[in-house]
């Protein structure tokens, strides 16, 4: 017995060639789409199902974060957990982004002084939960005033400087690693910490030869490699070094945007924070989108948002979580929309292109027959007409209604 509906929307945004639907439908078969379209035609084809009426609500793909550091550094950071609770917190933050419209995440394993796990205990900690988590596996430095290194191999114990272009450890790393995050950090990262704990945030960790070769470890095992990345002359290093997709490439300039075109590589754009530097700004976005740069836009969180921007709305530096994805990314789908792209092409940033990133492009991400059941029941395009995560009243996952507002 197949379960099997139809559900019904006043609007079908399906960020494909088919673009906007008005008074659309899906037919939902065990959990994957298998038919999009017009709700009368649907209707006359499959007169005897179950339908749901969404018809005052617009129907959208889930959202995807494909940058974030939600199960390793925030139980941590949030919450006074032991060994033990660890992942008991990690789940209710993954609740808080399942809640967000959130349902594919972008998770970094980078090694923790106070998280002695593997990647096993991560993907066992999120096995049944519904969300599809991919983890980059990472090394990681931090600009404290002595450099700290750490690596998702060597977990809780920090490694030199030089460790991290050892061939052995690098090769174990690009092995785990399910998608390109930031695999490497290219310069020293501030990650949770102020500005006066810090102060080498920002100092490049490698040369162009160390990189090259680490690069060419990655491919060589048929991966592709993503880095941490800010500034001009990290970017350079980055995209000189063959880098694959670069994360907040904050600072980028004309001529590096111009190279990261021709090169084909992805940005991940972090417009909240995640780097040494300004984050990338609405006309940035807009910039690598006009470049046919395949851009994603993430929370990185959580984090400590950036200050002194027009486009960060947080008055503090409270960390900030998966919950404000769609108000961080607004500034910037409404620039593309004042631009006229089309709402599709802009929603993208938050769903196909993220799903691309992860390897997950023909399973979710856009709704097409033959994809996952993963749609979000809203008042509106998240992220281009809604910001606050009330206004998605529900999220459905591989077919199942598993958030109702
Ligand atoms: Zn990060």
């Amino acid at each position: 017995m197949k379960d099997i509906y139809m559900i019904r929307g006043k609007r079908i945004v399906t960020v494909s060639k088919l673009g906007t639907i008005n008074n659309g439908a899906l037919v939902i078969v065990d959990g994957i789409i298998s038919e999009v379209g017009n709700w009368e035609v649907l209707q006359k084809h499959f007169p005897n199902i179950p339908v749901i009426d969404c018809s005052d609500y617009v129907i959208t793909p889930t959202l995807v974060d494909c940058h974030t550091h939600l199960l390793e550094f925030a139980p941590t950071s949030l919450y006074p957990v032991t060994a033990a609770t660890h992942f008991l917190a990690g789940r209710a933050i993954l609740f808080q982004a399942l809640s967000s419209g959130i349902t594919a995440l972008g998770e970094q394993i980078c090694g923790h002084p106070l998280c002695d796990f593997s990647k096993e205990d991560y993907q066992n900690a999120v096995r049944d939960f519904p969300i599809d988590v991919s983890f980059a596996t990472t090394s990681i430095s931090i600009g404290f005033e002595e450099l700290a290194h750490f690596t998702s191999i060597t977990q809780s114990h920090a490694v030199d400087q030089k460790d991290l272009s050892n061939p052995t450890i690098v090769q174990k790393i690009a092995q785990a690693s399910d998608y390109p995050g930031e695999n490497i950090f290219i310069n020293a990262t501030p990650a949770n910490f102020t500005e006066k704990e810090v102060p080498r945030a920002g100092e490049i960790i490698y040369t162009l030869e160390e990189l090259k070769r680490i690069a060419g470890i990655y491919h060589q095992l048929g991966k592709q490699i993503g880095c941490h990345v800010a500034g001009e002359a990290g970017i350079r290093l980055a995209l000189e070094a063959g880098m694959d997709v670069l994360h907040h490439a904050h600072g980028i300039t004309d001529e590096l945007v111009e190279k990261a075109s021709q090169q084909g590589v992805h940005i991940v754009a972090t417009p909240m924070g995640g780097t040494h530097m300004q984050p990338n700004s609405p006309m940035n976005i807009l910039n690598l989108v006009e470049k046919n740069i395949p851009v994603s836009i993430s929370t990185d969180s959580y984090l400590p948002p950036y200050q002194g921007t027009s486009w960060v709305p947080f008055q503090d530096q409270t960390l900030q979580g998966p919950d404000v994805l769609m108000l961080i990314a607004h500034p910037a789908m409404q620039l593309l929309k004042k631009h006229h792209y089309d709402e599709n092409k802009i929603l993208a940033l938050l769903t196909a292109n993220p799903a691309y990133l992860l390897g997950k492009s023909s399973q979710f991400g856009r709704l097409l027959p033959g994809f996952d059941a993963n749609f979000l029941v809203s008042e509106g395009i998240p992220g281009l007409e809604i910001t606050e995560i009330d206004r998605i009243k529900e999220v459905y996952f591989r077919g199942v209604k598993v958030i109702s507002r």
